[in-house]
């Protein structure tokens, strides 16, 4: 969590940022002003940043893009990042990029978010955007890892399968041992896929419920409480109470809020009014804070163990 600010920064909070560390791969979303620095707080450098994702093009999700598209290459990182953003912004982008004199020796290379849908796979699994319902054209993010088998070593053990035939039995799904065929399902069990979403600044709207959809961990907009629900609705945002029933309903692990308005100098009220409604993990994010992406589910009881 670099900064969990809406529009404008206060004493506490900076404008948006967010950096997922994703196995080896970190996404950073919604570079708000303020961000690089916030970076050098948090223990993030330049190289820990692969993938750019920008919800939309208000500047407190934006204004950091500046800073840290010129610190790549100041830091002279090597790998490629991939900067993702509502098509319609392409101008937006091309102003914050070259906002200013450098020395470009980084790779950023664009890939605009046209539609919804699948925006990039890779080894950590599919990002996908959805459309969400803000003043501007903005998408929402979700990162699915596909599902897996995890093995078990005693059971592998109990029929002397290791090394090379392991890979074997994860590729083809059986082996021939010692006069029998040994199937995966009998040495290994389900490892569901782990989901991350992303959604920011919205109106309720079915983008934020596809994107929450059985999310482990939802980083999820809050910028008002229920009391102020009408001025939420007339700038088009997120109430606490309607983050916590998306969680609710979505089968949500942990909660994550965020983006909160000034106007609350106190943010007991965000974790009282969510926790009234959703019983699973809340965390109001704090800036420069570490929210775990909770453990997997362990599923070995389905497999009878
Ligand atoms: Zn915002």
């Amino acid at each position: 969590m670099l900064g969990t600010a809406s529009q404008a920064p206060t004493r506490q909070r900076n404008q948006n940022g967010y950096l997922l560390r994703w196995d080896g791969t970190g996404f950073l979303f919604d570079p708000g002003e303020g961000t690089q620095r916030q970076m050098l707080l948090a223990g993030v450098s330049a190289n820990d940043v692969h993938r750019i994702c920008v919800t939309h093009f208000h500047g407190d999700h934006c204004l950091g893009v500046p800073g840290v598209v010129q610190r790549l290459s100041l830091d002279r990182v090597t790998h490629d990042v991939h900067a993702h953003y509502p098509a319609s912004g392409a101008e937006y982008f091309r102003r914050l990029r070259y906002a200013a004199s450098f020395h470009e020796v980084a790779t950023l290379r664009e890939a605009p978010v046209e539609q919804a849908g699948v925006v990039a796979t890779g080894s950590f699994g599919t990002l996908e955007a959805c459309r969400l319902d803000h003043r501007v054209e903005t998408f929402g993010y979700r990162l699915v890892e596909p599902d897996g088998r995890r093995m078990l070593p005693a059971a592998l053990s109990e029929l002397g399968i290791s090394g090379p035939d392991v890979g074997v039995l994860r590729r083809e799904g059986v082996l021939h041992r010692r006069g029998r065929v040994v199937r995966l399902d009998e040495v290994s069990v389900p490892r569901p896929g782990q989901r991350f979403a992303f959604v920011m600044d919205t109106r309720l709207c079915d983008g934020v419920y596809a994107l929450a959809d059985g999310a482990d961990l939802l980083v999820i907009e809050s910028t008002f409480l229920a009391a102020d629900a009408a001025l939420a609705a007339e700038y088009a945002h997120l109430t606490a109470a309607q983050a916590a029933r998306v969680a609710r309903e979505c089968g949500v692990r942990r909660l994550a809020l965020t983006h909160f308005s000034g106007r609350y100098p106190d943010p007991r009220p965000f974790y009282e009014e969510a926790a009234a409604i959703f019983d699973g993990d809340i965390v109001v994010a704090q800036d420069v804070s570490r929210i775990p992406v909770p453990s997997r589910r362990e599923r070995d009881e389905d497999a009878g163990r």
